[in-house]
């Protein structure tokens, strides 16, 4: 494959598509394979619907060579295109990675460099070794920043996609339990999200790192730059008050901040936003504003009032780690009655029982008007609670409730659908 041909055509059409479904007039085309699916079966296709180019890997669909280029692997083309429109940039690359709030953290981080710097950030959630890719080939030629949203199912993934974004600075939020099937056990997660430590201690770069998080601390030694934060003065310190639904953080830097995100649990998000911030020189008024104007979406952490009811919808995705700070958060919080809706949490494998069964315990220790869970998932767990096996009956149950006054938590994983109880 030759890189600077394909290049100088990607300037031409600097608009990547890898899903025929979603192509634009002048996009170029990638044909890429999936375990269901190859793409270059569309190829044909997708520039008879207005691509400009097509990259394709299978010589049998290399069918117009003026349009087309046959390479090896066309997910390698395109990794190696990102990595080459990359390369054109002397500007910070701030790669994020962890267990849980990566998407919060990095739109946090768009909302703070923002204010002072022309920030290009992930688009939503397009944090895989495709989504990386195209996030980088998106990249506006006068970006000041970019921030990069890496997600991981598996070991290796994140030191590959730092071969191809090389970031210059990382966070990672924090560690814990998710797709532990893909990683065998914590441990695991430990190892796959420390690739991007490893990167930036091999090449010189910068990370920042929330000291509450002592495996963070450690995991950081003998990196270049490590720019700490969280609740010790020493730091960009910081601390969230207790009892309100949203996030009012007391900062030193960028002052008293209230914020728009519910949870505690959002408080080490915010204040890697605000030691990014400061350590880029952003205005802290300028820092502060930012932060309390953005507002969360898709049922991330959202807090949504219907008639005397407050729900904290946070039916986005969920796994033990971020389902107890939920619901330790929700428990710290100041209301007159609480109820919880939890769905069950997926990918699990074998620690799913286990899993279940201690959020049920953890439950126990506090005080609710009721406590709803749904999923089969929960069907062996052992517990006092109200059960059904979809968020539909769950819905049915709350409409009977005719609760006033009520705070209601709203969690568990996307598949689950808990967002339903309220539509
Ligand atoms: P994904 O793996 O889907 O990309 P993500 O890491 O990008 O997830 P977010 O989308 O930012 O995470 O947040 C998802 C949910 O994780 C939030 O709704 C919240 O429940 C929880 N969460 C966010 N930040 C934290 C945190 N610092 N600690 C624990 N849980 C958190
Ligand atoms: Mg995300």
């Amino acid at each position: 494959m030759n890189i600077e041909q394909l290049y100088t055509i990607y300037r031409q059409h600097p608009s990547v598509q890898t899903d025929t479904r979603q192509l634009k007039s002048g996009d170029i085309f990638f044909a890429l394979r999936g375990p269901n699916f190859n793409g270059n079966q569309y190829a044909d296709a997708a520039l008879a619907s207005g691509a400009s180019f097509a990259v394709v890997d299978d010589p049998a669909f290399f069918t117009q060579p003026e349009k087309m280029m046959l390479v090896d692997d066309a997910l390698a083309a395109l990794q190696a295109l990102a990595r080459h429109h990359r390369r054109q940039f002397y500007i910070p690359f701030i790669a994020i990675t962890g267990t849980n709030g990566k998407t919060t953290t990095k739109e946090m981080l768009r909302t703070a460099l923002g204010a002072a710097y022309r920030t290009y950030a992930t688009e939503g959630n397009l944090n895989n070794h495709i989504g990386v890719p195209l996030t980088l080939l998106r990249i506006p030629m006068d970006a000041e920043m970019a921030v990069i949203e890496m997600g991981a199912n598996h070991r290796h993934e994140i030191a590959a996609y730092c071969k191809v974004a090389e970031p210059t600075h990382g966070i990672i939020t924090n560690i814990g339990k998710a797709h532990l099937e893909g990683f065998g056990s914590e441990e695991g997660v430990r190892l796959a999200k420390g690739e991007l430590y490893d990167y930036l201690r091999e090449n010189g770069g910068t990370v920042f790192v929330c000291k509450d998080y002592p495996y963070l601390v450690e995991m950081s030694k003998g990196i270049g730059t490590v720019i700490t934060y969280g609740h010790d003065p020493a730091d960009f310190a910081g601390a969230p008050f207790p009892g309100t639904a949203l996030l009012e953080l007391e900062s030193v830097g960028a002052g008293h901040v209230r914020t728009q995100l519910v949870g505690a649990y959002n408080f080490p998000n915010v204040m890697a936003a605000i030691a990014a911030g400061l350590h880029f020189k952003v205005p802290a008024e300028k820092l502060r504003a930012a932060l309390e104007a953005y507002a969360p979406s898709n049922n991330r952490s959202q807090v949504v009032k219907k008639g005397t009811n407050t729900f904290v919808m946070d039916a986005y995705n969920a796994n033990p780690s971020s389902m107890k700070a939920a619901v330790e958060n929700f428990a710290g919080l100041d209301a007159k009655q609480k109820v919880l809706l939890l769905g069950a949490m997926k990918e699990l494998g074998p620690d799913s029982e286990k899993e279940h069964q201690a959020l049920a315990d953890l439950l126990q220790l506090s005080h609710w008007k009721a406590v709803v869970l749904v999923g089969k998932e929960f069907s062996k767990t052992q517990h006092p609670y109200i059960w059904f096996e979809t968020a539909d009956e769950a819905r049915t149950w709350l409409e009977q409730q005719q609760f006033q006054d009520t705070h209601i938590l709203v969690k568990g994983s996307r598949s689950v659908g808990m967002e339903k109880v309220v539509n």
